[in-house]
């Protein structure tokens, strides 16, 4: 087993504030106002390393959605160990922010204790939580949220290739994962207003980056894209010193750049990275999600339906829910120590390139 993974919340948190005391990074716990399965605090805690006064800054978050945390968690334990040895470069300070959505990585779900996604949560200035964009989603609810067993245990394939033979698969995807407002039960339900995540990051975010005059922040998700395959995802658009920037800082990566290029494979209404790139201060600033693929897209949204229905309808304690969280957990962060190991290393790796080429910006 690789030993900075850890099963639960309640370890990775206890880690992860040792960690940043023997790096001599500096902590700042955001307490959430609920308690976790074995009534431990829960928390989004902040760690700043380097020279508060660095001009530059790299920003790690983790944990948006809280059951792909493990990975995210991980890889910020595996920085602040390379830290303990290695100075960062002048005029550098990083940010950790582990556990965006404690609740979720405390009890294994993607969502929030009110089944708010909260990577469709973070509106920009001009947006409303009240929309009916995404029609087709309304139409596919059925299928995505049952509300009885018997619906649940139709074959899943069946039902999905019925809705295929209507609808091409491009505007399924887009339809389902670039979030909805309407069902509040439903999967990729983005609230009707700020959840507690996106009220800390919002308060906090202009101090973590202030004086900053670059800001580069990666946040860590698994369940996208191919097994044991990491990816920069980028929705916003980046300006032209930004783009090369990039290009040499991670060439030979995967970086996909969906703004005005090519089609996303989905643009998440509510997105953090847009959220950041709105309204960071820096004169230059990239918001990017680094995602790694686990399972098919299939059966990714056949655990997450199911893991929904149990949490909306089924007793805590049933067996049924457990198991269906138990797959939630495996479909986002595989238990196979190969694909453990890969992504640890490319994720430490994104974000050391970010450090070491951070002043060539
Ligand atoms: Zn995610």
């Amino acid at each position: 087993m690789n030993p900075t993974y850890f099963q639960t919340y309640r370890i990775a948190r206890e880690r992860f504030l040792e960690a940043t005391e023997q790096a001599h990074g500096k902590v700042n716990s955001l307490i959430h106002p609920q308690k976790g399965p074995e009534q431990e605090e829960l928390s989004l805690d902040v760690a700043q390393t380097g020279d508060p006064q660095a001009k530059r800054v790299i920003v790690i978050s983790s944990g948006l959605h809280g059951a792909e945390a493990q990975l995210g968690s991980a890889v910020q334990l595996a920085i602040l160990e390379y830290l303990k040895s290695n100075e960062l470069p002048t005029d550098v300070r990083i940010v950790l922010l582990h556990a965006l959505n404690p609740w979720g990585f405390a009890y294994v779900r993607r969502v929030d204790e009110q089944n708010v996604d909260g990577n469709r949560n973070f509106l920009i200035q001009g947006e409303s939580y009240q929309t009916d964009e995404n029609e087709l989603y309304g139409q596919l609810d059925q299928f995505l949220n049952p509300a009885d067993q018997s619906q649940l245990q139709r074959s899943f394939l069946l039902q999905a290739g019925q809705l295929l033979l209507k609808h091409p698969y491009q505007k399924v995807f887009k339809a389902i994962a670039s979030g909805q407002n309407r069902f509040p039960h439903g999967l990729f339900y983005g609230g009707d207003a700020p959840n507690w995540t996106t009220r800390q990051f919002t308060e906090y975010f202009p101090a973590w980056i202030a004086g900053a005059t670059h800001c580069c922040h990666l946040d860590f998700h698994t369940g996208l894209g191919k097994y044991g395959r990491g990816e920069l995802l980028i929705d916003t658009p980046l300006d032209e010193q930004t783009q090369r920037w990039l290009k040499e800082a991670y060439s030979g990566e995967s970086l996909h750049s969906f703004h005005k290029q090519n089609e996303p494979p989905y643009q998440a209404r509510g997105s953090i990275s847009r959220w950041v790139h709105s309204n960071s201060t820096a004169s230059h600033t990239i918001s990017a999600c680094a995602e790694f693929g686990t399972y098919s897209s299939l059966k990714m949204l056949k655990t997450l339906r199911q893991e929904n229905y149990y949490a909306q309808f089924g007793a805590p304690d049933s067996k049924a829910f457990q198991s269906a969280r138990k797959k939630l957990q495996e479909a986002f962060c595989p238990s196979s120590n190969r694909w453990r190991q890969n992504v640890l290393e490319r994720g430490v790796s994104l974000i050391r390139s970010a450090i070491e080429n951070v002043h060539r910006w």
